[in-house]
């Protein structure tokens, strides 16, 4: 377990890890082999790279292949408003359900208030109108509301059980982890633990393999789950749940990750589709000072964030790989490149918004009762 600070990952910074080969040597994330991603033929996610690394999908993958049960388990912090960056995410639990994954999708309306700090998210009811205005996002997004639970409304087995974990943390291990021991982030902490394991409880679930896709600034919380989890093995048969790491989606302008505190970076899913071509059309480009220089040498696709922007949102990998290609031959320039980005959130959003409205009122029940 990692006890220095420069050996740390912070779980609540801002900053994507760009230094991947220090998660896979440093921290023991194991890599993405070509047999995982034949697995997992014709998902985006893995064909593009997205997602960079895992820890224990092989046991999911044997659940899989022996027709056993096995559950993907994540959820929305409802401390800001929903931007693409939290669509991946989504987009790729929806793939893994696919796959054969049970889901388990929490919305974290206590994890957000007590993790952040007041001038973010300021009460208890400020979480909970941001767990509507996400879960509805959530929820136009394809997410099934049979897989959907909201902490705050959890039974109280859920509460018994987050104590029960917290009996077998150390501060310590706190310190190792996360640096500090803030009550509000550790109790936060307890409650992402029960919400990745207590899909292994005979109440809600049963002991089975289990996948949390994350950013892999969030590994510090399954590190620790897995600890947890094998604390508890003789007493509830858990498996440790396994990691899925994938690369956050670019901010649009300066800093790594979009970030709902920088609206310039992000494309929100409020966001009408002139609001977000008019972000994309500001969105920092790979392309050279003058359209001859470009011509002649070529664009740089992997300093360009309309190139990651459609990475992530083009379905077909041949078009994409072909504008990579018109990319880097001077083939194309970058206006062409943002006006195909602009018109394809465009048109995401257009429907998206349509969705929505049918989404709100169910999304309101859901966290209010
Ligand atoms: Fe980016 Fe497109 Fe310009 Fe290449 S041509 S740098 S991919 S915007």
């Amino acid at each position: 377990m990692a006890s220095h600070a420069q050996d740390r990952i912070d779980p609540w910074g801002s900053v994507c890890i760009d230094d991947l080969e220090k998660l896979y040597t440093r921290f023991g994330i194991e890599r993405i082999t070509p047999s995982i991603k034949k697995e997992f033929s014709g998902n985006p996610f893995f064909s593009r790279n997205i997602v960079i690394g895992h820890r224990d999908l092989s046991t999911l993958i044997r659940a899989k292949k022996r027709g056993k049960p096995f559950y993907c388990m994540t959820g929305i912090a409802s401390s800001g408003l929903f931007h693409l960056g939290h669509k991946v995410v989504i987009d790729l639990v929806l793939s893994l359900k696919e796959y054969g994954a049970r889901v388990f999708f929490a919305v974290a309306d206590i994890d957000a208030y007590v993790s952040r700090p007041d001038k973010k998210v300021p009460s208890i009811q400020k979480a909970k109108e941001y767990a509507i205005e996400n879960l509805a996002h959530a929820l136009a997004l394809g997410v099934d509301e049979r897989d959907v639970y909201v902490q705050s409304r959890m039974p109280s087995r859920y509460y018994e059980f987050a104590f029960e974990l917290s009996k077998k943390m150390t501060e310590n291990e706190y310190k190792a982890i996360y640096g500090h021991l803030d009550p509000g982030k550790m109790s936060a902490v307890i409650l992402q633990i029960a919400d990745i394991l207590h899909p292994q409880l005979e109440e809600f679930g049963e002991p089975m393999p289990g996948i949390v896709p994350v950013g892999p600034d969030q590994d510090p919380h399954i590190r620790f789950s897995r600890d947890i989890a094998k604390r508890f093995r003789n007493r509830y048969g858990f498996f440790a749940p396994g990691g899925l790491y994938l690369l956050h989606m670019p901010a649009l302008r300066s800093g790594d990750k979009m970030s709902s505190s920088k609206p310039e970076t992000a494309v929100f899913l409020n966001d009408t589709s002139s609001e977000a071509a008019r972000k994309i059309s500001n969105a920092i480009t790979g392309g050279r000072k003058t359209l001859k220089e470009q011509k002649e040498k070529g664009g740089e696709p992997d300093k360009c964030r309309v190139w990651a922007l459609l990475r992530y949102t083009l379905e077909s990998d041949s078009q994409l790989l072909e504008i990579r290609e018109k990319c880097l031959s001077g083939g194309i320039m970058c206006g062409e490149c943002k006006r195909l980005a602009s018109e394809r959130v465009g048109a995401f959003l257009d429907e998206h918004h349509k969705r929505l409205e049918k989404t709100r009122k169910k999304a309101e029940k859901m966290v209010l009762g």
